[in-house]
C-alpha cells in the first residue's frame, strides 16, 4: 500500500481571494507555476507520484504547467474554476464551474479528469446537493468532505477513509476521499495537510501516517504550491486567518521532503484504481 499525495495548485492568493487572478491593488506576482517545479522535482527524486487537483483559471493562464504534470506521470484532477465555496453558489453555478474546469484541464492534459476536490473543503452537510452533480458531469470520485469541525469547513461524523457517501439514506455512486485524520479521545485531528501539517512536528505526522496505515488504509497528504514558499508575496489577512494561511510555511519543504523520503506516495487514481472500477 502507498499513502497518497495531492496538490491543491493554485496561486499564492486563491484561498482567501474569490476571484480568477489578482486584482490590480496586489502589485504583485504569480509563484505557482515555480512552486509546481519544486513539487515535481521532489516527486521525482523520490520516485512519488501525486494527484494535483488543479484550478481552471490557473490551468488556463499556465497551460505549459498542466502539460508538465501529467507528462511527468501525475494525475490532473479538478479544484474547480474560479476558487469559489461550493456553500456560496448555487447548484447552476456549480455546475458550470466544474463542467468549465473539467472540459478545459482535458483539453489542456490530454487525459481524462475524473476527480473533483472542493476550493476549501467546502461541501459541507449543506451543500452534499454538489455530489449528484459531480456525477452527472462525469467525475468518478470527490475528495472534498473533511471529517472534521472548524469555523470554514467539515462534516464531524462523516467516515474517515474512502467511502460512497449517504445522503438522505442513499448511497451516493461517487467515491469520496478524505484527508486524513487521527482518531483520539472521541475525536478526528487533522494532521496530513495544510496549517495541520504546517504546525504539527514531523514526528506526529509520522506516527498519525502509520495508525491509519496499520488499519489498512492510506494516509491522504495534501498541501498547496504556496506551503513550500516563504518568499511568495504576502495578504493582508486578519489575525487569525494570516496565522492559519502563513504558520510554518518556513519548515514546510524539510518536512515535506522527510515525508516522500519515507513514504512512496501515488495519485488517488493509481491506489484507488479497484475501488473506481466497481
Ligand atoms: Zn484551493
Amino acid at each position: 500500500m502507498k499513502n497518497i499525495f495531492t496538490v491543491d495548485t493554485e496561486d499564492w492568493f486563491h484561498a482567501n481571494y474569490e476571484g480568477t487572478s489578482f486584482p490590480d491593488t496586489f502589485n504583485a506576482r504569480y509563484t505557482v507555476e515555480k512552486n509546481v517545479d519544486s513539487y515535481l522535482g521532489h516527486f521525482d527524486r523520490y520516485g512519488c507520484k501525486a494527484t494535483f487537483f488543479v484550478l481552471g483559471s490557473v490551468a488556463e493562464q499556465f497551460p505549459q504547467m498542466v502539460r508538465k504534470i501529467a507528462e511527468s506521470g501525475h494525475e490532473i484532477a479538478s479544484h474547480g474554476y474560479s476558487h469559489l465555496l461550493v456553500y456560496r453558489q448555487s447548484p447552476d453555478e456549480f455546475r458550470e464551474d466544474v463542467r468549465k474546469s473539467r472540459h478545459l484541464l482535458e483539453d489542456i492534459s490530454g487525459s481524462r479528469v475524473i476527480g473533483y476536490r472542493a476550493p476549501s473543503w467546502s461541501i459541507t452537510r449543506e451543500s452534499l446537493w454538489a455530489l449528484d452533480i459531480l456525477i452527472q458531469e462525469g467525475f468518478e470520485y470527490d475528495s472534498s468532505i473533511f471529517p472534521t469541525r472548524n469555523y470554514l469547513y467539515g462534516i464531524p461524523d462523516a467516515p474517515r477513509f474512502a467511502n460512497r457517501p449517504i445522503v438522505n439514506g442513499e448511497e451516493v455512486k461517487i467515491l469520496e476521499i478524505p484527508p486524513s485524520t487521527f482518531r483520539a479521545a472521541g475525536l478526528n485531528i487533522p494532521f496530513s495537510g495544510g496549517f495541520y501539517f504546517r504546525a504539527l512536528p514531523f514526528f506526529l505526522i509520522d506516527r498519525f501516517t502509520s495508525a491509519v496505515n496499520s488499519v489498512g488504509h492510506p494516509a491522504v497528504f495534501y498541501l498547496h504550491p504556496r506551503e513550500i514558499d516563504p518568499d511568495q508575496p504576502r495578504l493582508q489577512l486578519s489575525l487569525r486567518d494570516g496565522f492559519v494561511h502563513y504558520y510554518g510555511v518556513e519548515g514546510c519543504e524539510k518536512k515535506l521532503l522527510r515525508l516522500l523520503e519515507k513514504y512512496k506516495t501515488a495519485s488517488i487514481a493509481e491506489e484507488f484504481f479497484s475501488l473506481l472500477q466497481t
